[in-house]
């Protein structure tokens, strides 16, 4: 039952004044500053509900004007007590805007939250699909490496930049194409939530996610790879 469940709502009341605060940032009957609740996750911290199409002009706003209301100018005349928590407060606003504007971040962060968040484990190991391209990469790499160790002709390399610069635009292609579908699977995702999906539904969701993420970072280190040995 407990699979991915994300959210911790801790009942909480004002230190001050004792009013319930429904864990906002702020009491809503005195005002004063409030510590997080210690399961505040970051879609939480913006009042938002845990779904991954987010409106980044909403989101933007949420920030900007939760960093004007915890900015550290406003509590010159506070506790010390309160300064703390708005200096805190602020730095994880940052922290969390961070990591939910970019769409990513953003997927990773929810599987971190419900811990399915699984790196490969064969990490170094390309994806089937892949595997010839992959390993048609790793032999123009090894004769570019070869021909610059030798000092070899001007044409050879000049040839052998072509193939990689050709295999890098592949690959490029091929991350846009993952993207993509990690925002269809993004989608289906809010649908779920949006329908009361269960969490047997929601967890498997989470593992297609996962591993969307695990051929991301495939690619993207392949891409980093081949754009290193170009340009070094
Ligand atoms: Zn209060």
């Amino acid at each position: 039952m407990s699979a991915p469940s994300i959210t911790a709502v801790t009942p909480a009341t004002c230190r001050n004044c004792s009013a319930p605060t429904g864990g906002a940032h702020f009491c809503p009957a005195c005002g004063k500053i409030q510590p997080l609740p210690r399961a505040t996750d970051y879609f939480t911290f913006f009042g938002l509900p845990q779904k991954l199409t987010l409106d980044l002009a909403d989101l933007e706003q949420r920030f900007h004007s939760l960093s004007w209301k915890l900015h550290p100018d406003n509590f010159m005349r506070a506790s010390e007590d309160e300064r703390q928590l708005s200096l805190d407060r602020s730095s994880q606003l940052n922290d969390a805007y961070r990591r939910l504007r970019d769409p990513v971040a953003r997927v990773e962060y929810l599987l971190g939250l419900a811990g399915m968040r699984k790196e490969g484990q064969k990490k170094q190991q390309a994806p089937p699909e892949l595997l010839e391209e992959v390993f048609e990469l790793n032999e123009s790499l090894d004769e570019l490496r070869d021909a610059r160790g030798s000092g070899g002709n001007a044409t050879e390399m000049a040839g052998l930049r072509t193939k990689l610069e050709g295999a890098q635009h592949r690959f490029e292609s091929l991350l846009v194409g993952v993207d993509q579908e990690l925002a269809r699977v993004s989608s289906e995702w809010d649908r779920a939530l949006d329908s009361g999906a269960d969490d047997t539904a929601k967890k498997k969701l989470m593992e297609r996610m996962n591993e969307i993420l695990n051929r991301r970072s495939y690619v993207r280190n392949l891409v980093n790879g081949v754009r290193q040995e170009l340009t070094g």
